[in-house]
């Protein structure tokens, strides 16, 4: 079987120092998962229609023609802590795809072996972390969030040894790039200043072709990130390993690990088992997206002509991200509350909600999504403990009144900022349990239900319930 793909691998095509040309290490009985055909559609791809082909594409074990496979170097503050070289560990590119549209994605497969980059690690991806990446990507696209993509997953046939012996799987990530903060620093941190430019130039002309230079790149990521952490956060997102090289200069989430969506609304909730101090909790996000990109301005600092000029002008920037975050944030909450007008108020308005769902328990999703029906006191439902839920919902429909939308249409406009269904932690671990157990249908499922995130729909109602006390899962892991 000979399959093509429409590759134009511009990055394989950039010095030799930026990645190490590498192979998938063949698995070795590769079972198809899942195929995501819509997506295959978008990027142009003709797929056999045989599981088994496929099945050999997505291991890595049969190359598309005109694949260039590599592993991309980069480097990275890890909770905050310098690491000069981390890499692709787990993961192989076999190149770029334009789409009948023009656009351009990475096509990588994660969990396809060793590569020089791996360190002590096999190269390898499980059954738990592949599935969780598969369905919360695909899950954040159909919410409209800027993400990364998951085009197939598949079982390699292979134990793979975590804390105990895990099958191994592997998925294939589609990305707008790979580029991350991390990929600037790896370079800046060596001097490398020509490189440097090499990537400049690249990132520019692949995400921001509009953009000058060094200045204009940051000032364009800036942009893209504030954007980007405030409709996770609309949808209660956490990320759980905001690393530095886990921030995409394209502005897309990448690197499902540890993320979860939460449940109940509290601003310091963490998820991550190895974030012990609470960095990445939900409410600091902004903050470690202004500290990564504060990285990422650093890194930028020795393609400038003046350096002290450009400290100063990078300061401001990157000081700039505050107010350009509260901007998406204070819209993407109005959005939430219904609002079509603008009015000072009413982001304390947001605020004073979102504490009273603190202190009462309140599921953070119900809570809008019943707010946003003809009915909304009931979102009083979405409450554990009883707060002070009336008095709030008195100022909320006195400044609806003030805004004037037809009430059908401040439903409609609600109703498509807060989902019905988000891929909720327990809902996704029972997926994955399932699966372990060789019954792929609760995947499917959810997988399924996640791509119509915005409708009530009474076939997938239980999906859509906060879990009870014990079905809540509280823990989540990187799945290394
Ligand atoms: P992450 O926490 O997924 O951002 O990964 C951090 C670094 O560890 C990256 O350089 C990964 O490629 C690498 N890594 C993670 N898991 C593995 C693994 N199983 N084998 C080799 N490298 C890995
Ligand atoms: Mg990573």
């Amino acid at each position: 079987m000979t399959v093509a793909f429409p590759f134009d691998n511009s990055y394989a095509r950039l010095p030799d120092r930026f990645f190490t040309r590498q192979a998938p290490v063949p698995v070795s009985a590769p079972k198809l998962i899942a195929i995501n055909t819509p997506l295959a559609e978008r990027l142009g791809l003709s797929l056999p229609n045989d599981d088994a082909d496929l099945a050999e594409i997505f291991a890595g074990n049969t190359l598309p023609d005109g694949a260039t496979p590599l592993a991309q170097v980069y480097a990275g503050h890890q909770f905050g802590g310098w690491s000069p070289q981390l890499g692709d560990g787990r993961a192989v590119m076999l190149g770029e795809v334009v789409a009948p549209d023009g656009a351009r994605f990475d096509i990588q497969l994660k969990g396809a072996g060793q590569t020089p980059y791996s360190r002590m690690g096999d190269g390898r991806a499980w059954l738990g972390p592949v599935l969780r990446e598969y369905i919360v990507s695909e899950a954040m696209a159909a919410l409209g969030i800027p993400t990364t993509r998951a085009l197939a997953a598949v079982e390699t046939g292979d134990i793979v040894l975590r804390e105990g012996r895990m099958p191994g799987a592997i998925v294939t990530r589609v990305a707008a790039s790979h580029i991350r903060v991390g990929t600037f620093q790896f370079f800046a941190a060596r001097q490398d200043t020509e490189a440097l430019q090499a990537l400049l130039d690249h990132t520019i002309a692949r995400h921001y072709p509009g953009a000058e230079g060094p200045s204009g790149l940051l000032n364009a990521v800036i942009g893209a990130q504030a954007k980007l952490i405030a409709a996770w956060m609309g949808v209660g997102f956490i990320h759980g390993v905001m690393n530095t090289d886990n921030m995409t200069l394209s502005g897309e989430t990448i690197d499902y690990g540890p993320c979860a969506f939460m449940d109940a609304y509290h601003p310091e909730m963490v998820f991550s088992s190895i974030d012990h101090g609470g960095r990445y909790a939900y409410a600091n996000q902004p903050q470690i997206g202004a500290w990564n990109l504060a990285q990422l301005a650093t890194a930028l600092l020795p393609l400038m002509p003046d350096r002290d000029a450009a400290i100063e002008e990078f300061t401001e920037a990157v000081n700039g991200f505050a107010g350009r975050f509260d901007a998406e944030w204070h819209g993407v909450l109005r959005a939430k509350l219904g609002l079509a007008s603008e009015e000072d108020g009413d982001a304390a308005l947001a605020f004073d909600l979102l504490n009273r769902m603190a202190q009462g328990g309140a599921d953070f999703t119900q809570t809008f999504r019943l707010l946003s029906s003809p009915t909304p006191d009931r979102a009083a439902e979405a409450f554990a403990a009883p707060a002070p839920f009336a008095p709030w919902l008195e100022e909320w429909r006195a400044r609806l009144t003030k805004d004037g939308l037809p009430e059908a249409r401040r439903v409609a406009m609600m109703q498509a900022a807060n989902p019905a269904l988000i891929p909720r932690n327990h809902r996704v671990e029972e997926a994955i349990q399932a699966a372990l157990g060789g019954d792929y249908a609760p995947f499917h499922r959810l997988n399924s239900a996640l791509q119509d995130p915005f409708t009530d729909r009474a076939d997938i109602a239980d999906l859509q319930l906060a879990p009870r006390q014990d079905e809540r899962v509280t823990q989540t892991f990187c799945g290394t």
